[in-house]
């Protein structure tokens, strides 16, 4: 692999990231102490280059679950300078030609959902549908159903109110203030049991039915839930838990709201997370893999029903959804989400996606075999979790310095891998795997040997 810059020019880029970046989620003392910062200078597939010349498998698709179909795909870059030359910005008050093939390519893949709201990230996506919530509250039910429900582990952005949602306190702690009106429910993983019932999806279902009859159904809106928790600690839902959230949903005529920013567009092995459990959201959010890093964009889908509510009164200014995002209306973001899509479709990587998958999660419980510090695995298509503990019995979590020396380890092998960090206190313990869709056995398999050889590094 050649890279187009001379070892002088890296020399001088790694000295300007370090005098003027403010790098995200990162400790910048190391840094001052010697640490180079590390800068990614090339991707093909499924592996980047640093510039220091050295090479990677990314098995966590660009970090945090975004380049599904990997890097380097001509074809996005194309059609996205195609479509920049001829018309790169308006408004969002007024329609694109590939915002309204994407809306309508993508909604076509959910069925009863059919509008489209576009913006820019995970977290404004979410912000969006909770100001939707919250107007019809005062332009429905009198002011009422104004609370909007999360979960305990759940993550859905990093602005001021999506982190009043945030079921994972290391997210929000110094942050605060928050606004009034977001309530959390207990998480749902059975591994870590709440309660002690032979039926555990049902009954975790039925934990949030008590926080509304607590709070009161007339005042709760709205529920926000990822259907398979990601920086959490990649939290399955049990068997039993989506019917019955859903069936809760419509006894108290609350919205639902699936955060499908990670496990949108392919991540698990079907359009969407919420596909395997067959409910029917209020409201989809997505953002990452839906370009897969190529633009930013992130969309806010509904139904016709919600819709509708918002252009019941055309001579009242203040009934129509009145919010914008700038960078909304850039063109850049639906073009490369249609060539993802058409990627997607055809090279067949929801298929890909379930057989590596599956061979991913055969290879992880292969090594529990093997290391006790493995205590659970769990995951769907190439979106995987092992939660680490020092003890099996007791499911005591690994101490959080030791996860992440088994990622270190992996990446000195060539292997870059995730963990939960910085989440949740105590229970930062599980790694987390997200190869892009276009992983093959070969991929799988060094994955999954780089972890093997890690924890005996690490543990032994
Ligand atoms: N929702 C989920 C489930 C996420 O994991 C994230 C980010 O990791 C977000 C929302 C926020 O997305 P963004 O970082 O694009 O704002």
């Amino acid at each position: 692999m050649t890279l187009d810059f001379s070892k002088n020019d890296l020399g001088d880029i790694v000295e300007a990231d370090r005098a003027h970046i403010w790098h995200h989620l990162s400790q910048h003392r190391q840094y001052d102490l010697g640490v180079d910062p590390r800068i990614i200078v090339e991707g093909r597939g499924m592996r980047v280059w640093d510039a220091g010349g050295t090479e990677y498998l990314d098995a966590v698709s660009g970090g945090v679950w975004t380049v599904n179909v990997g890097y380097g795909r001509d074809s996005i870059a194309n059609v996205v300078r195609d479509q920049l030359v001829k018309m790169n910005y308006f408004a969002g008050a007024a329609g694109s030609v590939p915002a309204a093939n994407f809306a309508q390519k993508l909604t076509q893949k959910m069925p009863g959902l059919t509008r489209v709201y576009y913006s820019n990230s995970g977290s404004e996506a979410n912000e969006k549908v909770y100001k939707m919530v919250r107007q019809i509250a005062h332009r429905h039910h009198g002011g009422k159903k104004w609370k909007i429900l999360y979960r305990e582990r759940d993550y859905h952005g990093t602005t001021i109110g999506a982190l009043a949602t945030s079921g994972q306190a290391q997210r929000a702690t110094h942050y605060g203030p928050y606004p009034d009106g977001f309530v959390m429910v207990p998480h749902c993983l059975e591994y870590r049991k709440q309660w002690d019932v032979e039926n555990y999806g049902e009954r975790a279902a039925e934990a949030i039915e008590e926080v509304i009859l607590r709070e009161g159904p007339d005042t709760v809106g709205a529920i926000v839930l990822e259907p398979i928790t990601a920086g959490g600690g990649v939290i399955v839902p049990p068997a039993g838990y989506w019917e019955k959230v859903q069936e809760i949903c419509r006894n108290y005529d609350i919205l639902l709201h699936i955060d499908e920013v990670v496990c949108g567009v392919g991540r698990t092995g079907t359009w969407f997370g919420y596909q395997h459990y067959g409910i029917e959201p209020d409201f989809i959010t997505m953002a990452k893999g839906v370009a897969s890093g190529y633009a930013a964009i992130s969309c806010s889908v509904t139904t016709e029903r919600v819709f509708d509510m918002f252009k019941d009164d055309p001579d009242d200014p203040m009934s129509f959804f009145r919010d914008i995002s700038t960078f909304g209306g850039c063109t850049s973001g639906p073009a490369a989400a249609l060539e993802n899509m058409r990627i997607i479709e055809d090279e067949d990587l929801l298929r890909n996606t379930i057989e590596m998958g599956d061979r991913c999660l055969a290879n992880l419980q292969a090594l529990m075999e093997k290391h006790n510090v493995i205590g659970d695995v769990r995951g769907k298509g190439l979106f995987l979790g092992a939660e680490l503990v020092a003890d099996r019995k007791a499911k005591e979590p690994l101490d959080e310095k030791k996860v992440q020396a088994v990622v270190a380890d992996c990446m000195a092998q060539g292997v870059i891998i995730g963990a939960t960090n910085r989440s949740i206190p105590g229970l930062n313990n599980t790694l987390c795997l997200s190869p892009a869709l276009i992983a093959t056995a070969d991929d799988i398999d060094q994955i999954t040997n780089a972890i093997d050889k890690a924890l005996t590094n690490v543990l032994s």
